[in-house]
């Protein structure tokens, strides 16, 4: 079969499992689509050829066995922030370069549980720190609708990966839109779940109030296998949550937007720097929403403006603690010669750290030290409050929040925005994150360049299932989700 990559999550299921194709074809026709087109896309930090094919001859024998679960044989490439037992672990960061985790996270544990086959590692800005990819030691990573442009960041070596065939489905982490943005630029499907309910062992912090895993994809279908193994309790992470997870496949259903009020906050759409394109087709698939079934109604959401003052405060004050284990001593990379203790300290972070990396320690550490931590942590944590209340007062009135995911499509490779530029195009995302709330993107349509638009919808807590049940229905009754960029459309 030449056609395998085309094949969804739940194709992919029933064909392992009826035996019309192995999981070693299917392995070794993704490894072939990597080595042919990832030197275009370069989405891949690290293939683990060899590992993935020992995994997808066991998958083999377990499908044989009877013992198979749905997912046992399907490849899936993680960020390159989840820790892999044996397999290099970067973080895009030089500071890591020679990392090899002796554990496995807990997402890539349940991964391997459920029998799937790891292609690789790919990959992302510097400790998940950017909008662009562009912030990686390992260079940038192309978007594959148009290879001069960026797949947004920080998941943007998931995004590209999938969005060029290289892996049916990712992991990506969601600080304060990494999963969304790379989404929407991409146009794919990605779910930032509620903070707490994916575990965080083993995922390299950034800020770790903020962070959160979940999966990247073609459809809201897709995520949903993702999310049945990414999702649950680990005792090993105290923040997650003891509370059941859902049957994220079983419960997608065909009557989510029946009655399904829909809030369009004034603010967001009067943002100064946001597109008329994009404007136009989130608009659109409101539209749509509302064509099939749902109300939309007009809301204030006030707390706008402190978005990403209150974001890129809290988000480097926790970077800076985080990041303070990166000493050059215990692990990490290590400055040659050092002429004492402090010049080693010194040296191994400067050199091991890349500019924007450095740039967020040093404003984290300023927020935090004694003399500015009343004014600027302390505040910002007293506004992150007043966002989160913002919102659920909202949810009182409506089911979804909807928004464009990002202000543009994806910038060019090289562009070069300011820090501040950069950081305003994250205000629709970070607000999600500041709540701890869940938000999905899904593909609606083009730019003038033809480019991906996305629109997002944030929920409630831990309402991922209709998130992904209105997506999905959304998903019967349209296309988007199913256009390929032409790089997805050659054969190896
Ligand atoms: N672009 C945002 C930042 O640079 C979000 C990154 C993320 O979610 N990891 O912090």
């Amino acid at each position: 079969m030449t056609d395998l990559h085309r094949l969804s999550i739940r194709e992919l299921s029933e064909g392992l499992a009826g035996a019309k194709f192995s999981s070693r074809e299917l392995t070794e026709h993704y490894l072939k689509r990597i080595a042919k087109l990832d030197t275009q896309v370069k989405s891949y930090v690290t293939v683990t050829a060899e590992q993935a094919l020992a995994q997808a001859d066991a998958a083999d024998a377990a499908i044989k066995a009877g013992t198979a679960t749905a997912l046992t044989g399907v490849p899936i490439a993680h960020k390159d922030i989840f820790c892999t037992q044996g397999i290099k672990t970067t973080a895009g960061s030089k500071m890591l370069d020679n990392f090899i985790s002796p554990y496995d996270a807990t997402v890539v544990a349940k991964g391997k549980a459920a029998g799937l086959v790891t292609l690789g590692k790919v990959n992302m800005d510097e400790f998940a720190m950017g909008s662009t990819s562009e912030n990686s030691f390992y260079g940038a990573t192309a978007n594959p609708w148009n290879l001069g442009h960026v797949p947004g960041g920080s998941s943007g070596g998931s995004a590209a990966a999938v969005a060029a065939d290289l892996a049916p489905f990712a992991t990506g982490t969601d600080t304060g839109g990494s999963i969304r943005q790379p989404a929407s630029f991409c146009g794919l499907t990605g779910l930032k779940p509620s903070y707490g309910r994916v575990s965080r062992f083993g995922m390299i912090a950034y800020a770790s109030s903020l962070d959160q895993g979940g999966p990247m994809a073609r459809s809201a279908e897709d995520c949903a296998y993702l999310m049945n193994v990414m999702a649950g309790h680990d005792a090993k992470d105290s923040t997650s949550v003891e509370k059941d997870v859902d049957d994220y496949v079983a419960n997608l259903n065909g009557t989510a937007i029946q009655g399904l009020r829909i809030g369009i906050p004034k603010q967001y759409f009067n943002v100064a720097g946001l597109d008329a394109d994009v404007k136009a087709r989130v608009e659109e698939s409101l539209k749509k929403l509302e064509e099939m079934g749902a109300t939309l109604v007009e809301i204030d959401l006030n707390m706008t403006e402190a978005y990403v003052p209150t974001y890129y405060l809290i988000a480097p004050a926790e970077a800076s603690s985080n990041l303070s284990r990166y000493d050059g001593v215990r692990y990490g990379y290590r400055a040659e010669n050092p002429v004492d203790l402090m010049d080693l300290y010194k040296r191994s972070r400067s050199e091991g750290f890349g500019a924007e990396v450095q740039r967020r320690i040093l404003i984290g550490t300023y927020a935090l030290s004694a003399g500015y931590y009343d004014a600027y942590y302390v505040k910002a944590q007293k506004v992150r409050r007043l966002i989160q209340q913002d919102f659920l007062k909202t949810f009182e009135s409506v089911d979804v929040i909807a928004a464009p995911a990002a202000p543009t499509t994806a910038y060019k490779i090289g562009a070069n925005l300011s820090p501040v530029e950069m950081y305003l195009g994250d205000i629709y995302t970070i607000a999600v994150n500041l709540a701890g709330l869940p938000a999905i993107n899904a593909p609606v349509g083009f730019d003038k360049d033809n480019l991906p638009v996305g629109l997002q919808l944030i929920g409630n807590y831990w309402s991922e299932s209709q998130l992904l049940s209105v997506v999905h229905q959304y998903q019967q009754a349209t296309d988007w989700h199913t256009k390929r960029a032409a790089i997805a459309e050659e054969n190896a």
